[in-house]
């Protein structure tokens, strides 16, 4: 049987946008994890009414509830004795509760106050889930079909309460379907093309199944969800999908799992002992960041000529000033040569170089703002590309990083097929 769940966060402050809600975001993804179907994410304030009416409306759609928040000891806090009236569960000391929230206080040389003391009332007819990190314990109510489940705000109490106590709990008491995801990386392709080339594989997935396009600039995740009872049938049926997706988008698939394009060309580097070198205008060093945030890049890559003024583009990169003039700083005669110096420069196996006009001001008639040339040399040959992006600064230096690094990937996979011949 599929599991609704429902999680609802309680915080004035998250509201307020004081505080981003990360637990509903842990709590979406490790539940989803597990089998159950998140069906609803919602928030709401610190105020026993709101508490009340978003049970009874969570109630009658989830077979699973998981509030967090308001479970501190101070006055702000009314989840805990919202709870309690709503079943009707007188609060009573728990000793073991109280004995921990002595021993956690005296460890950390604080001494115990009747704020304190309180946090050991508990509902008498919940489950308690103990909290090894804090003096809030979690609470477990079972109210008919629907397990209602309380947790602190506290976002590491919240989740070593689940890891300990929740999740092998429900695992054990609340079965539900296996559901599994697979993710697709694709670049290359703005989400309407790639909709449109997979509207026929997507119309004929079996009826467990459902697609999900994640777009950001550059790069579109496809994530493809199965249901159902028997986990080996589900691999393979999902196994049978992702084929059938491969052979329609072979190139724009850069990786089958959860990861950006740099960690891909990262992995693929690392296997061919191979470097890589940056010449960047207008990313801005943004490529360079990219490749650098992957864990033991320093084994592949090798530096940036950060190029962004005429003159740097001439003096450090050494790109004929002719050339700059006749054609402009943002052209495929000028990006070529960027790509070819930086790779002699830093004496790498492969550079990138980019080139363009990132707005939003600095447009012509012939190079309007989203103009981006982009290259990669390598020492057989050297792939140069123009672009017409949009009017937006931050994505066109993201669109034009993904664009470049896309590139790269393509042609150090050539190298790598050639290599393995
Ligand atoms: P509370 O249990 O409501 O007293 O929450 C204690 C603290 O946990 C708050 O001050 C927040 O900083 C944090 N917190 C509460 N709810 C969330 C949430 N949904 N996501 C992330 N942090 C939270
Ligand atoms: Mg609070």
């Amino acid at each position: 049987m599929s599991i609704s769940t429902e999680i609802i966060t309680i915080g004035d402050e998250i509201l307020i946008g004081q505080t981003l809600d990360t637990n509903s975001a842990w709590l979406g993804e490790r539940l989803n994890a597990y089998g159950y179907n998140v069906v609803q994410v919602s928030t709401i304030q610190d105020k026993p009414g709101h508490i009340v009416r978003s049970l009874d409306l969570a109630k009658q759609r989830a077979d699973l509830i998981i509030m967090t928040g308001g479970l501190g000891p101070t006055k702000d806090d009314r989840t805990k004795k919202t709870l309690a009236e709503y079943f009707n569960s007188e609060l009573v000391i728990s000793n073991s509760v109280l004995t921990h929230i002595r021993k956690l206080l005296g460890s950390r040389k604080v001494s115990m106050n009747q704020l304190n003391k309180d946090q050991a009332l508990i509902p008498e007819d919940c489950q308690i889930l103990n909290n090894s990190e804090g003096t809030a314990p979690g609470m477990l109510f079972r109210d008919g079909k629907t397990t209602v489940v309380s947790l602190p705000g506290v976002p590491y109490e919240m989740k070593s309460i689940c890891e300990k106590e929740l999740f092998p709990w429900l695992r054990k008491n609340v079965e539900t379907d296996a559901k599994f995801f697979r993710m697709v990386m694709t670049t290359g392709y703005p989400e309407s093309i790639l909709a449109a080339k997979l509207k026929n594989w997507e119309e004929h997935l079996p009826d467990n199944c459902s697609l999900a396009y994640l777009p950001s600039p550059g790069i579109v995740k496809l994530r493809l969800d199965i249901w159902g009872e028997s986990e080996d049938v589900m691999e393979t049926s999902l196994e049978k999908e992702i084929n059938k997706l491969h052979k329609i988008i072979p190139k724009a698939i850069y990786s089958y799992a959860h990861e950006g394009i740099e960690e891909k060309i990262g992995e693929i580097l690392k296997e061919m002992h191979r470097t890589v070198g940056t010449a960047e205008s207008c990313t801005g060093g943004n490529i360079a960041k990219m490749l650098t945030s992957v864990p033991g890049s320093s084994a592949y890559y090798k530096g940036s000529v950060l190029a962004y003024a005429y003159e740097t583009k001439r003096d450090l990169l050494g790109i004929d000033q002719d050339c700059l003039n006749k054609y402009g700083a943002v052209s495929e005669q000028v990006i070529r040569q960027m790509a070819e110096k930086a790779r002699r420069l830093l004496n790498v196996d492969y550079a990138v170089a980019t080139s363009g006009i990132a707005g939003p001001g600095g447009g012509t008639d012939t190079k309007p703002v989203g103009t981006v040339c982009v290259a990669v040399a390598s020492k057989d040959q050297v792939i140069a590309k123009r672009f017409q992006f949009g009017s937006h600064r931050g994505r066109n230096i993201e669109r034009s990083s993904v664009a470049a690094l896309n590139i790269l990937r393509k042609i150090i996979l050539a190298d790598l097929a050639k290599n393995q011949k």
